[in-house]
């Protein structure tokens, strides 16, 4: 039930609260009493069980007017924010922006910041290893408008595309946590829809469709950038990338109440030079999370990551889901790479150095938004500290790219020695309460904290002497926040207290007084230490200020730092996990020897992963069939090809003796487990769809990966489509795709007799009394055995229901069923049929008459009229 506000007795504080919460219907509003922060109303309704703390309530007496009401303390506001967003909340936080002594009446309060999913910078929500995003998502004429934006890191991203799917498909790519989109009835909520299936851990925000308009949109950005046009950012042109982005930006600006002064650059996101990977092929390779479970680690990304630094994690992630195109850029990454691997000691004092490196990106962000504390600055100050021996060391050798990354180091020298002067390494979380700034900094706080200091030896002296004036020995003086300082007096001793003392508390035991003296001491002490946090906070603002200046430096240095991480890290894989160098082309070829799988690999004990070798070019290899039993690692090899193709391209070495790559524009995937059914389509019409997908968009230059196509229906069914897709990918554009096809259907090796560029491969297994070894090594030549019973009995299938299986197998290789299809149990079995498959054949068992006719003639050498015999002849036989 709705919870109303009281009719009756409402209170300044409460009018007050209902007009903020007014303005932030759709969040919590997190509202600031004092040390606490105080929910009401359904807020506290709702915050109480997602916290899981106390709901009590307001004029508990009076039912009618009871007002629910739950609070958190201010200094943990931190972990009941974060709980609240995670739980999938906006939180509006209101602050008192007055100080209440000086209030006149109720205290002023103003919401803050709003911390949403996409809109987070406090450490304990966001994952080091990962960008934050907020999208915005809006289609302007033909075309989709796309943008992105991390908050803690400054990064603005935009483009746009004409295709829905394509575009969905690089969002889904950098996966955000929040969308922006129009509120409009049709259209969006199509949109939304799809959203949702695609990202459904994702919030989805609608906004007006105002704030989408281009033209303000155009100007709201060029405002924040201060800049005349958006040319110089290359996106001047992107009429619908615009409308996104300043949609975002306005959102900022309402949410955040601070400088974006950290946002200084939109950068067009490039799709043309990446390597391109839809959403299911990502999920199918298992590149930074694994299909079952969706953990990050037992995925390539997790495999791959050595980096020292979080921005160099993020950025390893962002070329990985990002790989090139173009052989130059790619050859210079390895290059680069090879000069690390070549040089172990640099790579070693370089890996050292980094790992000295805090978020840099992250600190600069909450330094920008005000966010940042005393421990922020210090951790950035040591993180800067480590820039010139990495400058020297990045100049010393390794390549052309490194020393021109060390020369180009903004070693931030001054910014350095700002925080090294001012800034205490053991300074608190907190900025309000002191001990921020270090002595000698600045001169008048030296005094204040020299008087505090002071203070306590005065208050000792004091005590010293009034003891010997009033012969009371165990005199003390002490303080409250109440009382203020007091002399205290035990109960018996009360006699021999001097005139000048003024009563002030009663205890039991004991007396309190004051006098003038000591009055006069609390009035310059509390001063000072009063007037000591307010200056400590003046200058750590203004450092943090000074800093914040900084800004467009300090990201261009991390920006740096992440590439050396990510270089150090490939190279330093390379030789942990002993990759080679791929060689790079604009062939058509790829050529693998001894190819591993590089996750694989690394959950077997080392050696025993069988490594393979792949042919694929456009003359005579262009679509291998893979056949062989099910566990025999068919899916293995084609999985390994991918991904080495990939990381190459991204510019690591790869898990291989050697590899040529000829660069590829796309991968495609289609691997038979799927995890589509989320979005409530069937298995069948998920596969049908990405392949649909795969016939329609692959080029001579994409690499196709099919795995058991055609499973999802009835043996018949699937092998003719698997056929004919098979087919299709030899002839595509007159050249044919670059493809491999696992499969158990083994009539699929057939084609290779008619296709000169289809090759046969299986997978060898060795069969031993009556089980079978998996040997898990690619051979030449097709297979025609399943060993799916042997396969089923290693599974721990009962013996029983194995024995009857081989039983019906048996007869069925006899060709005999009866009507329903279900094989009669033959008496005496025939031996050395010819076709021997494990498998129903299209042509074997119950091949007609009429069938075998038409497989003996060759239709080029008949005449019309012979054609037409035949067809009356045929029509006879059915
Ligand atoms: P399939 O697709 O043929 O059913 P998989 O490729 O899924 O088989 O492989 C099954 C298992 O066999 C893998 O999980 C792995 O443990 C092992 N395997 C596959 N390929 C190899 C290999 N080349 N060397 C060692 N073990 C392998």
């Amino acid at each position: 039930a709705k919870t109303t506000p009281a009719p009756v007795k409402i209170t300044p504080m409460m009018q007050q609260y209902l007009e903020i919460k007014a303005q932030h219907q759709d969040a919590i509003l997190f509202y600031r009493l004092g040390d606490f922060y105080e929910m009401f109303f359904d807020d506290a309704v709702t915050a109480s069980k997602v916290l899981g703390i106390t709901l009590t309530s307001r004029n508990s007496k009076d039912d009618e007017n009871r007002v629910p009401l739950c609070g958190i303390p201010y200094h943990a506001v931190s972990s009941y924010l974060a709980k609240m967003i995670k739980a999938g909340f906006k939180v509006a936080i209101c602050e008192q922006v007055e100080d209440p002594k000086e209030a006149k009446g109720i205290v002023r309060r103003e919401v803050v910041r709003v911390v949403t999913p996409g809109l987070v910078t406090d450490e304990q929500l966001l994952d080091d290893k990962d960008n934050r995003y907020l999208a915005a998502i809006c289609q302007k004429g033909k075309n989709w408008g796309l943008s992105l934006l991390d908050l803690s890191t400054g990064e603005f991203l935009v483009s746009e595309k004409e295709d829905l799917a394509g575009l969905l498909d690089e969002l889904v790519r950098l996966g955000p946590s929040e969308i922006l989109l129009p509120e409009e009835p049709g259209e969006a909520s199509i949109l939304a829809d799809q959203l949702l299936a695609f990202l459904p851990q994702s919030c989805l925000t609608r906004r007006s469709p105002s704030v989408f308009y281009p033209e303000m949109a155009r100007q709201r950005l060029l405002e924040h950038f201060r800049v005349a046009n958006l040319a110089g950012f290359g996106c001047e042109e992107l009429k619908s990338g615009i409308a996104a982005a300043g949609a975002l930006l306005l959102y900022l600006q309402e949410t955040q109440k601070t400088a974006l002064d950290h946002i200084e650059r939109l950068t067009p996101i490039e799709f043309d030079n990446v390597l391109l990977m839809d959403e299911s092929s990502r999920r199918n390779l298992e590149l930074t999370q694994t299909i079952t479970g969706g953990a990050r680690e037992g995925s390539l990304l997790d495999t791959l990551d050595l980096c020292e630094t979080p921005m160099g994690a993020r950025l390893l992630k962002k070329n990985l889901l990002f790989p090139l195109q173009e052989v130059e850029t790619i050859r210079q990454r390895l290059n680069t790479v090879e000069a690390l691997y070549l040089a172990p000691r640099l790579r070693e004092d370089l890996r050292q150095l980094l790992a000295k490196v805090y978020d840099l990106e992250r600190l600069n962000g909450r330094v920008v938004l005000g966010t940042a504390n005393g421990r922020d600055l210090t951790a950035l100050k040591c993180s800067l500290a480590q820039l010139p021996q990495l400058k020297e060391k990045m100049l010393e050798e390794g390549g052309p790219l490194l020393p021109a990354l060390g020369a180009s180091l903004d070693e931030l020298t001054e910014l350095h020695a700002l925080l090294e002067a001012g800034i205490r390494e053991d300074a608190p979380v907190t900025v309000r309460e002191g001990n921020l700034i270090k002595p000698g900094y600045h001169a008048e706080l030296d005094e204040l904290v020299s008087l505090l200091r002071d203070g306590k030896e005065l208050i000792l002296t004091l005590e010293a002497r009034e003891r010997a004036r009033t012969g009371i020995n165990n005199l003390k003086i002490g303080f409250n926040k109440i009382f203020g300082y007091y002399i205290e007096i035990s109960r018996g001793q009360l006699a021999n207290v001097p005139e000048d003392f003024i009563r002030k508390q009663t205890l039991v035991n004991a007396e309190r007084f004051i006098t003038p003296e000591l009055k006069e001491f609390e009035e310059k002490v509390t001063g000072a230490q009063e007037k000591r946090l307010e200056l400590e906070y003046r200058l750590f603002s203004a450092i943090r200020t000074t800093v914040a200046e900084s800004s467009s430096r300090i990201l261009l240095t991390a920006a740096r730092l992440a590439q050396i991480d990510f270089f150090c890290c490939l190279a330093e894989g390379a030789q942990k996990y002993r990759y080679t160098k791929p060689v790079i082309n604009s062939g058509e070829a790829i050529i693998i020897k001894e190819g591993r799988h590089p996750v694989i690999e690394r959950a077997l004990p080392p050696g025993r992963f069988v490594p393979n070798d792949i042919h694929l070019d456009q003359e005579s290899e262009e679509v291998l069939i893979i056949t062989g039993p099910n566990m025999a690692g068919k899916s293995t090899v084609l999985r390994q090809t991918a991904l080495i193709t990939l990381m190459a391209q991204m510019g690591s070495f790869v898990p291989a003796a050697s590899a040529e790559i000829g660069v590829v524009d796309r991968i495609f995937t289609r691997v038979g487990a799927s995890d589509n059914l989320r979005r409530g389509q069937s298995t069948f019409m998920v596969e049908m769809n990405e392949t649909a997908n795969i016939l329609n968009n692959a080029t001579q230059r994409s690499l196709v990966i099919l795995d058991e196509i055609g499973r999802g229906t009835s043996t018949f069914d699937g092998l003719s489509i698997a056929w004919a897709v098979a087919e299709e990918l030899v002839n595509k554009n007159g050249r044919g795709v670059k493809t491999i096809f696992a499969t158990h259907y083994h009539e699929l090796t057939e084609l290779a007799a008619t296709n000169p560029r289809v090759k046969n491969h299986n997978i060898a297994v060795r069969e031993w009394n009556d089980t079978i070894i998996f040997l898990h090594k690619l051979l030449p030549g097709g297979t025609n055995r399943s060993y799916g019973i042997q396969v089923a009995a290693l599974a721990g299938v009962p013996a029983k229901v194995v024995a009857r299986a081989k039983e019906l197998l048996h007869n069925i290789e006899q060709g005999e069923f009866n009507r329903q299809g279900e094989p009669r149990i033959a008496t005496s079995p025939r031996k050395n049929k010819p076709r021997q498959g494990g498998q129903l054949s299209l042509f074997g068992a119950g091949e007609t008459q009429a069938a075998r006719r038409l497989r003996d003639i060759n239709p080029d050498t008949l005449s019309p009229r012979e054609a037409l015999d035949l067809l009356y002849e045929l029509k006879g036989l059915s």
